[in-house]
């Protein structure tokens, strides 16, 4: 037996080194030409923000780019796949420059922000391309040089190896499926809801790999563009007939900061057994409201609702109106986006059209770096202008699951936590504790982000005001229940932390309606309130004002139903 088995090994060595011997210097062009095709692929395995640490997650995206650079070969003859290839490789220069300077590949959002022109990332993505492009045009003639020196004739696979790398590769993408059906199953309690996950997370996995990356990023990014072309059209005559009743001549910074995923419960603040919020509890002037309800439980439909008139039951009231943000506009106000998340984003790249500068982070949601308090920077810009009147949006990444990935190191206090980058697989029992741990420590992280960026704001001694709302809760475990944005919305998802700060001189100005915020903190309310409330802070009329919706208002009124809108924009009634 072991006799056949060497000499077979022979064989096989044997053929190999014939093969070799007879096609040295094509071997040498052809392995030169598919690293140079390859190589943002092998940039990205090793300095990609999304990979970082996990050897899964590189030997997936290593398959994946391998099956992309085969499928060529599987057609073409060498020769003409390498020139197909080739094609791509006069894009490299985009994709290296974006993992080197975020550690992530291009996405629909970051063409975006190239489309819409002006936003600073892109101008500063542009400048620092110049030498790598000029770099990559020696690379390029190198790389066609090579090619054309390759025999016009030959085939990198027999037809016999043909299928059995075609079956290879089909087995390598079934078993990706498969692994992913088998991961959701653990985490999605509905058996149609695995499937619609498992199609989601199996392709975005190519949604990141290069070339394919930059071709469905640019379909996307100018499908996005159109559609907010189009709804910005739609809206475009529309007026809130916003006025400032009540003018201070004073400085007025009017802040919202919108929350990720951070639910009532786990903050200190609100009676939570760990210390999470130790600087919210000592932040003066600061009212935590107890019983807010957000009207959607994942962040595609709770949005709208913070930001325009609409509501659970008339959510598409959106499409029709324009946002907080106009209606600042219309009263006189500067105003400004800095963001965090959701540059992809068709509804916020509308709202944002209006402001006077906006920024947004071209990251996606699984980069382990970029922290909240990276938008500081922003912040003291705006903040730092000789402006009168200011209205400010921020919207944060504040606990998007990997919660370990949400804050730096020092806020590692409850332990043990979760590391690195993971899959949605380690989302079990076993884990149960590390995850709770992690998020915890977001919410720490959280509550040093709003505290620090209140006293930013109350260092300018105007009339101001901070108000802060997550945009949905999370679920730890409850009955099983986990992350957030399923068909039944369960209170933890919809229960969202709700604090509202004023400045001492706003409190001097309008001691009415910091009376009325302490006094309305017990009532049952949704988050439909933020748009009245926002405006009735900053003395704004528009020719509907909801007293009963304001927060600062004695008519404010405590809902008895509260409604939120699941996965698929059903409404759901939460007070049953
Ligand atoms: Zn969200």
């Amino acid at each position: 037996m072991s006799q056949f088995n060497h000499s077979n090994m022979f064989l096989f060595y044997e053929r190999i080194l014939l093969f070799v011997k007879l096609n040295k210097k094509n071997i040498f062009l052809i392995v030169f030409l598919s690293t140079i095709c390859l190589f943002p692929n092998l940039f990205y395995i090793f300095f990609g923000s999304s990979l970082s640490g996990n050897n899964t997650k590189k030997i997936i995206f290593f398959g994946i780019s391998i099956i992309f650079f085969l499928i060529p070969f599987l057609i073409f003859k060498v020769r003409s796949s390498f020139l197909i290839n080739g094609i791509f490789v006069l894009l490299a220069p985009l994709e290296i420059a974006q993992i080197y300077l975020n550690k992530e590949t291009i996405s629909p959002g970051f063409i975006l922000l190239i489309l819409q022109t002006s936003f600073y990332e892109s101008y500063e993505l542009l400048e620092s391309i110049k030498l790598l492009i000029f770099a990559y045009l020696l690379v390029y003639l190198v790389y066609f040089f090579g090619v054309s020196q390759l025999p016009k004739k030959i085939d990198l696979f027999t037809k016999k190896r043909r299928l059995i790398v075609t079956s290879l590769c089909l087995l390598f993408l079934s078993s990706l499926y498969l692994y992913f059906f088998a991961l959701n199953s653990k985490i999605v309690p509905d058996k149609k809801e695995v499937f619609m996950f498992a199609n989601g997370s199996f392709l975005q996995k190519f949604e990141e790999i290069y070339p394919y990356d930059i071709l469905y990023s640019i379909n996307e990014g100018i499908k996005q563009y159109q559609t907010i072309k189009k709804t910005s059209a739609d809206v475009e005559h529309f007026s809130f007939g916003a006025k400032q009743l009540v003018r201070t001549n004073e400085r007025e910074i009017y802040v919202l900061v919108i929350g990720e995923t951070a639910r009532y419960a786990n903050f200190s603040i609100n009676n939570y057994t760990r210390i999470t919020s130790p600087l919210l509890s000592k932040t003066t002037s600061l009212v935590s409201f107890r019983d807010v309800y957000s009207e959607g439980n994942e962040t595609r439909t709770s949005l709208p609702i913070l930001l325009t008139r609409a509501t659970a039951k008339n959510f598409k009231l959106f499409t029709k109106e324009k946002s907080i943000i106009d209606a600042f506009d219309e009263a006189g106000f500067s105003t400004y986006w800095i963001a965090n998340q959701s540059v992809g984003d068709t509804f916020i790249q509308r709202v944002v059209r209006k402001t006077r500068e906006c920024f947004f982070v071209a990251k996606k949601n699984n980069s382990s770096d970029n922290f909240d308090e990276k938008l500081w920077i922003y912040l003291d810009k705006i903040l730092a202008k000789k402006e009168k009147k200011q209205f400010i949006v921020i919207h944060t990444m504040g606990s998007h699951y990997r919660y370990n990935n949400r804050y730096p190191e020092a806020f590692n206090k409850f332990r043990p936590s979760s590391e690195g980058t993971f899959s949605y697989g380690v989302i079990d029992m076993q884990n149960k504790d590390k995850l709770i741990n992690s998020y915890d420590n977001s919410i720490l992280y959280t509550d040093y982000f709003l505290a620090k960026t209140i006293a930013k704001i109350s260092h300018k001694k105007g009339v101001s005001s901070l108000v802060y709302i997550s945009d949905h809760g999370e679920n730890l475990f409850e009955k099983g229940r986990v992350l957030h944005g399923g068909i039944v919305p369960t209170i933890s998802e919809v229960h969202v932390p709700f604090f509202v700060w004023t400045s001492e001189r706003f409190n001097q100005l309008f001691p009415q309606k910091k009376t009325s915020i302490i006094e309305n903190a017990n009532k049952s309310i949704t988050s439909s309130v933020i748009f009245y409330s926002l405006l009735d802070l900053a003395n704004i009329d528009i020719r509907e004002n909801k007293k009963q919706k304001s927060i600062c208002s004695p008519l404010l009124h405590a809902d008895s139903l509260r409604f939120a809108l699941n996965q698929n924009e059903q409404v759901i009634n939460m007070s049953k």
